[in-house]
């Protein structure tokens, strides 16, 4: 074989490969990896208290940590008992959101927590945050990142230290949580599915976190939210559209659970 035909050949199998990564039909990291990962950075927001001072309010977080353990029973759930699907309260009232190691890390900040006014909707946003784990979309990221690099590496013979040292910077700091557009709308998606097949909490509840936050898009706590995430009135459309599809009749006390999450919020008084 000449050596023309052997690049040509070399260019395919490269151009098929960007192809399979693009779509993000491959992970190059195992599940257990997800959760290596997780558990450090776990390990370093818990060391880190200034930033993420977590609350010890016992109570508070075994509510939580059960609307989640309830969720994780949706049979769309693949991870559960390999990943940690642990809940903590990060004490910061200026701060309304919430956040997901990959392999299931989740932490709440109780700004979101006291911003939210059904339990509903709080298991809208933690089912939002297990999609994130379960989708495994941070080492989907990861993989598309380090793969490229070493791929390119590969092909055009880039120095093989240089990928190392980028998969080295990717797997720490906290810069590898940001989800792109696209999770976050699959994410969406994905908490719609996990609370209909609960059957507890109405699926659509995520829409009402959005909402709140387009009828008060002047609150500081707010801020960080609305810029690294999808515009709200795309992600209420989206819901509305599932909620037509599966014809889920409008929501009741008995599914949005207003009074029982107002004795929630006492408990963080
Ligand atoms: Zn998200």
């Amino acid at each position: 074989m000449t050596k023309k035909i052997l690049q040509s050949k070399k260019s395919i199998l490269f151009i098929v490969i960007l192809i399979v990564i693009g779509c993000g039909t491959i992970n190059l990291f195992s599940p257990s990896d997800d959760y290596a990962l997780g558990l450090q950075l776990d390990e370093q927001i818990r060391a880190n208290s200034k930033e993420y001072p977590i609350l010890k309010n016992e109570k508070a977080t075994a509510y939580i940590q059960d609307i989640v353990n309830t969720i994780i029973y949706a049979p769309e759930i693949k991870y559960r008992g390999v990943f940690a699907y642990k809940v903590s309260i990060i004490n910061n009232d200026e701060v309304i959101n919430a956040f997901c190691t990959p392999g299931g890390f989740i932490y709440v900040y109780t700004g979101l927590l006291r911003f939210v006014d059904n339990e509903a909707t709080l298991a809208g946003v933690l089912a939002h945050e297990v999609a994130h784990a379960e989708l495994r979309h941070s080492t989907q990221r990861m993989t598309k990142a380090v793969g490229l690099d070493i791929l390119s590496s590969l092909v055009l013979g880039n120095n093989p230290n240089e990928s190392a040292r980028i998969a080295a910077n990717l797997f720490t700091g906290l810069a590898l949580l940001k989800n792109s557009r696209d999770d976050e709308y699959q994410s969406d998606e994905y908490s719609f599915k996990y609370l209909y097949s609960t059957r507890k909490w109405y699926p659509g509840a995520i829409k009402f976190f959005f909402q709140k936050t387009m009828d008060n898009p002047d609150i500081l706590g707010l801020r960080t939210l609305l810029s690294t995430h999808p515009l709200a009135p795309d992600r209420v459309e989206a819901i509305n559209k599932m909620l037509k599809q599966y014809q889920i009749p409008p929501p009741t006390e008995e599914n949005l659970q207003y009074r029982k999450y107002k004795e929630f919020l006492a408990l963080l008084k």
